[in-house]
């Protein structure tokens, strides 16, 4: 097993972007929020306008002076111009409809002094036809800001499920973290970190779980060290990084060479085991010569050759595991005395 380090990146990346989706939805809806507010703020102050000019009508025509409510016109109109009351919408309709709304009651206001100095049939026609032009567009403008915020409302729904999408996407996430930290943390205890593979702990952990599964089920199997041929003296000629580099490759060889249900550890600094699940010591000393013939024919870095002397020993009844590695480290010492770059096999237990 060895964990993918792109995971990490990929999990950070996918961080984020949910944290810009997330950053970005809560924005939205700030705005949103705050422009519905607004709106309604503005729909309020249009309304007031609205019933103003009808009452200021009312009055003037009556005879009676509306001055203040004439200035309460006047002075809401300004908070629209200087925008004490900002408009969200300064794009589409709604700044012309302010503009349009303001130079009708400017008519209005020059009918009613109009009005006010001869009050004739003909400057009362007037002041009422100038009020209702005014308040058609006021009106208008109303209506133009409530559908305003209806569509904000819609869009508000929208990007609420999308806010909701980004809660279900954070629990996601959370999971993903929280499991890639717990393979993080087991690759950490169980392998090895200069070449990925099992490490003695996990090894031995294997080992022995090996040992009781064939003592249960009356199964078997074998155990494979190796060991590079003078090794030192490739660190003495290249340096420690070519021998790390080599240790790298000779891994990728190995691993090439077994099945997957077999167990590959790194238990010393340039020795190797292989636990080879269901193997008979016939089949082991077949798997040991492809391991080292695979291993010979390789080139290595620096266009360098290496060889290897490998140890085999099978399960028998009554072993722990210290005995089948003892055997099995025999072997690998007899390989070595016997010239190297071979494979022995240790049958009687010595200890
Ligand atoms: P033999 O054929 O008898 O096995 O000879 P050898 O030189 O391989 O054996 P020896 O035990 O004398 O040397 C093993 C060397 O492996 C010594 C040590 O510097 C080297 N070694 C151990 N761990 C590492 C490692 O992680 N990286 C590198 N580059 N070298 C290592
Ligand atoms: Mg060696
Ligand atoms: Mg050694």
């Amino acid at each position: 097993m060895k964990l993918p380090k792109k995971k990490s990146s990929v999990l950070l990346i996918f961080t984020i972007f949910l944290l810009f989706l997330i950053s970005c939805g809560g924005s939205y809806n700030i705005y949103t929020i705050n422009s519905i507010s607004n709106d309604a703020m503005v729909i309020n102050k249009l309304g007031t306008i609205r019933g103003s000019l009808q009452r200021v009508a009312k009055l003037e025509l009556s005879g009676e002076k509306s001055d203040e409510i004439i200035n309460k016109i006047d002075l809401t109109l300004s908070e629209f111009k200087t925008e004490k009351i900002r408009m969200f919408d300064k794009k589409n309709d709604v700044m012309d409809a302010i503009k349009s709304v303001d130079s009708s009651w400017l008519k209005v206001k020059t009918s009613i002094y109009s009005f006010r100095k001869e009050s004739s049939e003909e400057n009362r026609l007037q002041l009422l036809k100038d009020s209702e032009d005014a308040w058609y567009k006021t009106n208008s403008m109303v209506f133009i800001s409530q559908i305003s915020a209806e569509n904000k409302v819609s869009k508000f729904k929208l990007s609420s499920i999308a806010f909701f999408l980004n809660i279900i996407l954070s629990i996601i996430i959370i999971f993903l973290i929280k499991r890639y930290v717990k393979d993080a943390l087991e690759e950490m205890v169980n392998n090895d970190g200069l070449t990925g593979i099992y490490n003695r702990r996990f090894f031995s952990e294997f080992l022995h779980n090996e040992i009781v599964r064939s003592e249960r089920y009356k199964k078997t199997f074998s155990l494979i060290m190796l060991d590079i041929d003078f090794f030192k003296s490739i660190n003495d000629n290249y340096g420690h990084d070519i021998g790390d580099k080599i240790l790298q490759e000779l891994v990728g060889v190995v691993n090439k060479s077994i099945r997957k249900s077999d167990l590959f550890a790194r238990v010393g600094g340039e020795e190797f085991a292989v636990i080879a699940t269901e193997t008979t010591l016939e089949n082991a000393i077949l798997l040991a010569e492809k391991i080292r013939l695979n291993v010979e024919e390789n080139v290595f870095s620096k266009d360098l050759k290496i060889t290897i002397s490998l140890g085999i020993s099978q399960y028998s009844d009554k072993d722990d595991t210290n005995i089948i590695f003892k055997r099995a480290d025999n072997a690998l010492y007899k390989a070595k005395g016997n010239g190297r770059n071979r494979s022995e096999v240790e049958l009687d237990i010595e200890i």
